[in-house]
């Protein structure tokens, strides 16, 4: 690395981590001073000696380099997490555009002050009848809650308080409650250790399938061979994969080693989280991001000392500071949380590779439905791919009807629900077996289509869904094409032609209209404002409270209903209409997820998916559960059109208060990016700049937005780009407007 002078944090865990200082370096340091190297610097009046860690090498001097004292030296046994994710958060700075301190608040646990945490357990006290006993009366009185905490004690004698306020939702006064009946016992800190081990509880570990175990010895094999790698796990939910991660885990423990797992928020559940505890008591944590600061702060603290062996939690947790990382985890690798939504807009999967490296560790990748990135990764070789293909519980796929909406209307039907799933939800009802129905929102904002003939309008240039705007444009928010509303179908003539309506909401009361008696539970954004209500509606249809969960995406993740055998997808078309380059494969993957909700116990499952183009691949591979069918055709269109993960995508958002404000900064970065690719044609790839347009959600707290976006299949070239813009930035400073980066976008901007 070069240059002159390095830019060094002298507190790493600090509220004001926002203040470097700049130093010399000695002509003999030159060339070995990088990001996260920690040095000895002398500080303050008194040049007293101390610790700093260099965050970023320049050749720039922010003040006079007469007055700059020099760094006196490498330090000698330094801390090596930190150092690592100071290296990463450089990483992250280079490979998705923001200030280096901007990185690093996001991968350095600040500390705030907190009362450590009170490690509490909760034991049942009554034998296995007056339990039972207890549990009747609490379930004749209606006290769920106690009803539920109890029949999870007669399971495993004792829990973790945590995860019984929290995940298990059940109140602290509810708990005080069974306290002073004498039922349980409320024990804290010294007494609780690994009390599931203790309890001789251990769940019993489960021997690995064939195809289970093949998997885990083949990732050892390589790890023990001093191989590290990524590997992609593709198995359907279901087939064992959290097994198998299990597994892995308490072999790299063995090993002396540590391990993260990743898994989205909203899968982190009562069973799941559990299912964990049981296996790993007390050396396992849980990070969630409803713990605060102070919280995090803590359980880097236990990580960093090496009271924990595994930490499980989103996407935050890949920044857990453990000394020996062996393994990184990502289950659900396909999910779009996993990618930031501040800058740096980081993902967690690249992120986790390069963390991999810096530790000599390995990744391993889970998911039903793979991302095409990672896909296509393992089809080049650069990922190892396993498949398991079977479910360990039995139950079989269900059966998936795929209902053409078109013919609805041609046969008079205008309700949201085709005759077909009228029928079976009419079945479920008398059987007394559970539905779920769900309706996407993305892109609720308002796409065109025909309800006679499934005509979407789109972009003719990118071929993406075109949104409709107040003033009755149709607008394409990549490139900026813009054409009047229609009033009839181009394709077929039809007056049909229009934005689909219905919300959640809305199915809820028709449901009611149809089915009077049926008992409903809504799901969406709206019902689940207030903290808990998520799961309080999870597990009121999971105790079989109501007979019909009407919801939007959220309750198509990880749950297991064994008593719900009818799955509904009411606007397949939503999603597939979203206006972005991703609808497909966003599609085919809630599709697919949805499906997997059907039948998971003993009785066989049935999925009407509702559509009005049936023949759209997406849903035609979905309702085949064809995932390769899939990827093939889908990389094609990528390639095609020239998408990620074929080619890369660089996007650039200017926004300021005054509207004319955004479109002009976004026109000069835009230009400045198009000078550079003008003179560096000698670079690799060809380079195109689409837009500037309006950003999809325009307008943001009266922000005005604007966004243009840089293809290329060569990723550096736009890191170049990337770094080019940054010096205009710096050359022309902004008053109040502001920009961000972000290379392949998961959601529009
Ligand atoms: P996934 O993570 O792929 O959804 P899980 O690991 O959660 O799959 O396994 C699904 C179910 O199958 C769980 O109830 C689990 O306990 C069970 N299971 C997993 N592996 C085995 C096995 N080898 N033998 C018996 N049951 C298993
Ligand atoms: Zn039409
Ligand atoms: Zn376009």
């Amino acid at each position: 690395m070069k240059g002159k002078y390095a830019n060094i944090i002298i507190e790493i865990a600090h509220e004001k981590l926002d203040r470097p200082f700049q130093y010399r370096i000695p002509e003999r340091l030159q060339g070995k001073i990088s990001p996260g190297i920690c040095v000895i610097i002398p500080f303050g009046n008194g040049n007293k000696q101390i610790r700093g860690y260099v965050i970023e090498v320049t050749d720039t001097p922010e003040f006079e380099t007469e007055r700059m004292k020099e760094i006196a030296g490498r330090a000698e046994g330094s801390l090596a997490v930190e150092e690592k994710l100071i290296c990463l958060a450089a990483w992250m700075r280079e490979h998705y555009g923001s200030t280096m301190i901007q990185a690093l608040k996001t991968v350095l646990p600040v500390r705030k002050k907190v009362r450590s945490l009170e490690k509490k357990e909760i034991r049942l006290r009554l034998n296995e009848d007056e339990a039972r006993q207890a549990y009747a009366e609490c379930v004749r009185k209606s006290r769920t809650a106690r009803a539920r905490l109890l029949e999870e004690l007669l399971k495993c004698g004792s829990l973790p308080y945590e995860l019984v306020t929290g995940k298990l939702n059940v109140a602290a006064a509810s708990i005080k409650g069974m306290e002073d009946m004498g039922w349980i016992q409320i024990l804290s800190d010294r007494v609780y250790r690994n009390p599931f081990r203790k309890e001789g509880t251990v769940s019993e570990r489960k021997t690995l399938s064939e195809g289970q175990e093949r998997i885990v010895r083949e990732i050892l094999k390589d790890y023990d061979g001093g191989k590290r790698g990524t590997y992609l796990l593709h198995g359907i939910t279901g087939s064992g994969k959290t097994e198998v991660y299990m597994e892995l885990i308490s072999e790299i423990i063995n090993r002396g080693k540590q391990a993260i797992l990743l898994i989205p928020e909203i899968a982190l559940t009562y069973q799941t989280v559990l299912r964990f505890y049981r296996r790993f008591g007390d050396r396992v944590s849980v990070m969630n991001s409803t713990l605060s600061q102070g919280e995090k702060y803590d359980q880097c603290e236990r990580a960093k000392k090496g009271e924990l062996d595994v930490i499980i939690g989103p996407r935050s947790a890949l920044f857990t500071p453990f000394e020996n990382l062996g393994l990184i985890f990502i289950d659900e690798e396909h999910e779009s949380s996993y990618k930031s939504e501040v800058m740096p807009r980081y993902h967690a999967r690249e992120t986790a590779e390069k963390l991999a490296k810096l530790h000599n560790a390995s990744l391993i990748l889970g998911s039903a439905t793979p991302s095409l990135e990672s896909y296509e990764r393992a089809k080049r070789g650069e990922y190892r791919k396993f498949e398991l293909k079977e479910r360990l519980t039995g139950g079989c796929l269900p059966a998936v009807y795929t209902v053409d909406l078109r013919e609805e209307l041609r046969q008079g039907n205008r309700s949201v629900f085709s005759l077909k799933l009228q029928e079976l939800l009419k079945e479920r009802l008398q059987r007394g077996e559970q539905s779920m129905l769900f309706l996407n929102r993305r892109g609720y904002a308002g796409f065109i289509s025909c309800r006679a003939c499934g005509h979407v309008m789109k972009c003719p240039h990118c071929d993406v869904s075109l949104s409709e705007h107040k003033n009755g444009k149709l607008i394409c928010h990549y490139c900026g094409y813009g054409t009047n509303r229609v009033k009839i179908c181009p394709e077929c003539g039809s007056k049909y032609i229009s934005g689909f309506r219905a919300g959640t909401q809305q199915v809820e009361e028709k449901l009611k209209e149809l089915f009077p008696r049926a008992g409903i539970l809504r799901m969406d954004a709206d019902t689940t404002r207030s903290k808990d209500s998520y799961e309080r509606i999870l597990s009121a249809f999971a105790n079989q409270e109501a007979d019909i969960l009407v919801g939007t995406q959220m309750i198509v993740k990880g749950h297991d209903f064994p008593n719900v055998t009818l799955v509904g997808i009411l606007a397949a078309d939503m999603s597939l209409a979203s206006g972005d380059y991703r609808s497909a494969e966003r599609t085919f993957q809630l599709l697919t997820q949805a499906a997997g909700r059907a039948g998971r116990g003993v009785k066989p499952g049935e999925v009407v998916i509702q559509t009005y183009q049936p023949e759209h691949y997406a849903i035609v591979h979905a309702a085949r559960q064809d995932y390769r069918s899939f990827y093939e055709e889908e990389i094609l269109y990528r390639e095609m059109m020239q998408y990620p993960p074929v080619y890369h995508m660089f996007a650039v958002l200017a926004a300021s208060r005054d509207e004319a404000g955004a479109g002009a900064l976004a026109d000069r970065l835009a230009g400045a990016a198009d000078a550079f690719a003008k003179e560096n044609q000698k670079m690799p790839g060809t380079i195109r700049i689409i837009g500037p347009a309006p950003a999809w959600i325009g307008k943001v707290n009266d922000i005005y937005r604007s966004v243009f976006y840089i293809k290329c299949k060569d990723y550096e070239v736009l890191i170049r780009i990337k770094d080019c813009l940054e010096r205009y930035l710096k050359e022309n400073p902004l008053r109040e407007e502001t920009v961000q980066f972000d290379f392949d976008p998961l959601n529009q901007l």
